[in-house]
């Protein structure tokens, strides 16, 4: 068994709650001068790991308990929707050139491409915009939807989904993101983006006195 063991801001919430708790996210960001956002992954270790626990509507609270769970139990209690980010969304009538701008600009590695009515379609990667920049034509006559990896063969994720599960589908796959989609009637919302970087923090989350 090996213990988890805490980061500085992890033992900051942690004393927080214990003095103040239940006490929720917000407050507790509020406390530390930080965003919800910014704390959610330190909360998903600290609650997965035992040392809080959460309740709807009430908050966080400390639990008690003495933590001692193996680092492999925890891992599997890692969501997606804990280290997800941000999604970049392009349309497929984008062209090429565009989409190597927003590439830059929005300092991603990979676009999601979606339909008129924002359902998924397609994904663009670094070196699918390097290769077509390549051939030599026109990239800003030419739309993405030409270039991009395109459904059905896109591997995606949920929210709900484990970490681990995540991390698998890009091994497997030899890809450098997933999208992260919600089910609607037209097909799939991409309302996240988990990337390798993602797993890294997530990995050194688990470590001692590592900032995320
Ligand atoms: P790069 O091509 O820059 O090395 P990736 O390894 O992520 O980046 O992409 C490799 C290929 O796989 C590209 O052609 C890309 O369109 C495709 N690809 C990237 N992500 C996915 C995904 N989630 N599902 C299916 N195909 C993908």
């Amino acid at each position: 068994m090996s213990p988890i063991e805490l980061n500085k801001r992890q033992e900051e919430i942690l004393r927080i709650v214990k003095g103040n708790g239940p006490i929720t996210g917000e407050q507790i960001a509020e406390r530390l001068s930080l965003t919800r956002a910014t704390l959610r992954p330190d909360l998903a270790i600290l609650t997965m790991a035992g040392f809080l626990d959460a309740r709807p509507r009430v908050g966080y609270f400390y639990s008690g308990k003495k933590p001692g769970q193996d680092v492999a139990v925890t891992m599997n209690k890692m969501k997606v929707k804990d280290f997800q980010s941000i999604p970049v969304v392009v349309r497929e009538d984008m062209s090429v050139y565009d989409a190597i701008s927003q590439m830059f600009l929005e300092d991603v590695g990979t676009l999601f491409v979606v339909d008129k009515k924002s359902c998924l379609t397609g994904v663009l990667s670094r070196k699918d915009l390097l290769r077509t920049s390549l051939g030599g034509q026109n990239l800003a006559a030419m739309p993405v939807h030409i270039i991009m990896t395109r459904m059905p063969n896109i591997t995606y994720c949920l929210k709900t989904d484990s970490l681990i599960q995540a991390a698998k589908r890009l091994i497997n796959q030899q890809i450098d993101a997933l999208p992260v989609v919600q089910e609607h009637e037209d097909g799939f919302k991409v309302v996240g983006r988990l990337t390798k970087t993602n797993i890294t923090k997530a990995f050194l989350s688990l470590s001692e006195n590592h900032e995320l």
